[in-house]
């Protein structure tokens, strides 16, 4: 994605409806079900993606959802790795849904304004 590489590449935002659709169960849709540790919650930034062992890991906002960095991807495989409780995780990607429509409504943030 384009706009990731204008400054370092560490975090990126996104709305909700990029990465999943948004049936069912959100966080489902976002793990890799053939990962037996798809479900382990890293707080902090993981220094290798779970699955190819790379370093290159984002922080992924979704619009909408949480205030912050919601959950982690490998910037190589698109690896998810949880930063809360699937549960948890689950609640926040539910309070995007239907936010998306107007982004500009609620504060759109450019990702050049992350530090
Ligand atoms: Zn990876």
């Amino acid at each position: 994605m384009g706009e990731v590489n204008i400054t370092f590449p560490n975090n990126k935002l996104i709305m909700l409806e990029d990465v999943i659709s948004e049936d069912g169960n959100l966080v489902e849709n976002l793990l890799d079900d053939s990962m037996e540790d798809s479900k382990d919650v890293h707080k902090t930034r993981p220094k290798k993606c779970t699955r190819c062992k790379s370093s290159k890991i984002l922080g992924v906002e979704i619009m909408g959802a949480y205030d912050g960095i919601l959950f982690w991807e490998c910037d190589i495989c698109e690896n998810t790795i949880l930063r809360f409780k699937e549960e948890l995780t689950e609640k926040y990607l539910q309070l995007a849904k239907g936010l998306w429509t107007n982004p500009s409504d609620w504060g759109y943030i450019p990702p050049s304004e992350f530090n």
